[in-house]
């Protein structure tokens, strides 16, 4: 055993240092740039993060003790708010009867035979560990299943960090964190991203029959919020049925969000392949896909698609999503529309008042600012707003008003339905105050 001097101690988190600055300072030598997710590092907005202690409801408290109104939420993960008791209580319950086993468990059945029952068309789903996973299988299995190599993608439509979707991918990767080249990120070879088209968000592509499958947000969140305008998704399927191509919904922020089957059961369009994230773990790492039986008939064990997870399925994850989902009735869903309502009204009240011009869409529970008057329906015209410069001051005015929005302009706010009326009204109060400061700066 080694006793010698140098061994350090292993800090615990009890002593942990009382400011951000100190946090960050010390995170900043274990872990690069100090985040673990680089839209967490502030680089677009500037300043130091906070450093979040805990979290209940509707609030964050920083390591300094300050509480926020929290519009983040795990970036969507937490849509009954934080540390909800009845999430709390699953996952405790599961947590003293074991944590992973590399079995199937009774909840993995349970949270695929849920999710099924909501989405029409949905007849099977593999768990995965996170979105990233889930948009990467779905790609192998579409390529699998047709034996064409081609995608499409979107741009500013972001479906997680594999290879083949890092080109043009908005949120975190717009934001000068690495660069706007094909592909996004340094250490992703050009032949990864080879056989990856991308196209501009709400035009529908002619495609040619080398093409596996059309990846797409149904409601992109990922370049701020931009809706699908009348006939793109219908489009979209029209021309993968025309060439025999499968249609991916990358429902990771809509699933389960924008209604109780999500984007494809709101829309009334059937993708071959669903993927899901965030909302379906309870704030646990999870994923999935889904798709017809027939098409997951190609997946390892039955066919020749590999694919697989040591913590697939997690029983935490499943216990916690079941909880989740339970609480997704469809009177839960009024609730959050209402509060994103109230929220998009006041943000525009809020800067109608104090003569700054900016749109504020909703979809949903979904809203986003766009400074600028223009209502964007591509990653172009989201950039033009983004490129205005005014969202950092927006943010940190809030901020030291007490709430929390994302900290940079592409990402969407996520109103849970922890948020009550007084969360609500205090915000967009917040926001009148620092609407007015934007005109006198
Ligand atoms: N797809 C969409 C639409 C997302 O918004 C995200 C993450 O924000 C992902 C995929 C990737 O999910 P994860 O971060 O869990 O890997």
């Amino acid at each position: 055993m080694n006793t010698s001097a140098n061994v350090s101690n292993p800090t615990s988190i009890t002593s942990v240092t009382s400011t951000n600055a100190a946090m960050q300072q010390r995170a900043a030598l274990r872990i690069p740039g100090a985040v673990n997710s680089p839209v967490r590092a502030f680089r677009s907005v500037g300043g130091t993060p906070y450093f979040v202690e805990r979290g209940q409801g509707a609030y964050v408290w920083d390591v300094e003790g300050n509480r926020y109104i929290d519009y983040v939420q795990s970036y969507g993960a937490s849509i009954l708010g934080h540390a909800n008791p009845r999430v709390v209580e699953a996952i405790q319950g599961q947590a003293t009867k074991g944590t992973t086993f590399g079995a199937t468990t009774p909840g993995e059945v349970a949270l695929a035979e849920e999710i099924c029952s909501r989405v029409p068309g949905a007849e099977q789903i593999r768990l995965v560990s996170s979105g990233t996973e889930a948009t990467m299988s779905a790609i192998r299995l579409a390529r699998g299943a047709t034996g064409r190599s081609r995608i499409v993608k979107f741009e500013g439509n972001y479906h997680g960090h594999s290879d083949a979707l890092l080109a043009a991918a908005g949120s975190g990767v717009a934001e000068g964190v690495v660069t706007d080249s094909h592909p996004d990120s340094a250490g992703v070879p050009g032949a990864a991203v080879a056989d990856t088209i991308v196209m501009p968000y709400n035009v529908v592509p002619h495609l040619d029959d080398s093409v596996a499958l059309v990846i797409v947000e149904p409601v992109a969140a990922n370049m701020g919020l931009v809706t699908p305008e009348p006939g793109f998704l219908e489009g979209l399927r029209a021309e993968c049925d025309r060439v025999g191509a499968l249609l991916v919904f990358d429902e990771v922020i809509t699933g389960f969000r924008i209604g109780v089957g999500g984007a494809s059961q709101f829309f009334g369009i059937t993708p071959d392949i669903w993927c899901y994230g965030k909302v379906i773990g309870g704030g646990l790492p999870v994923g999935a896909f889904a798709a017809s039986t027939e098409l997951m008939k190609n997946l390892a064990p039955l066919g020749p698609v590999y694919q697989a997870g040591t913590l697939s399925g997690n029983p935490l994850a499943t216990a916690a999503g079941l909880a989740v989902l339970a609480e997704l009735t469809s009177d839960a869903y009024g609730q959050l529309v209402n509060n994103a309502m109230r929220l998009a009204d006041g943000l525009r009240d809020a800067f109608d008042s104090a003569g700054v011009s900016a749109v504020v869409p909703r979809f949903g529970p979904l809203v986003g600012v766009f400074f600028g008057s223009r209502t964007p329906v591509d990653y172009a015209s989201a950039g033009e707003s983004v490129a205005l410069g005014i969202y950092p001051r927006f943010f940190h005015g809030m901020l030291e008003r007490s709430v929390a929005f994302a900290p940079g302009p592409w990402e969407v706010f996520f109103p849970s339905l922890a948020h009550s009326s007084e969360d609500l009204e205090a915000t967009i109060e917040a926001a009148f105050e620092v609407a007015r400061g934007l005109v006198d700066d």
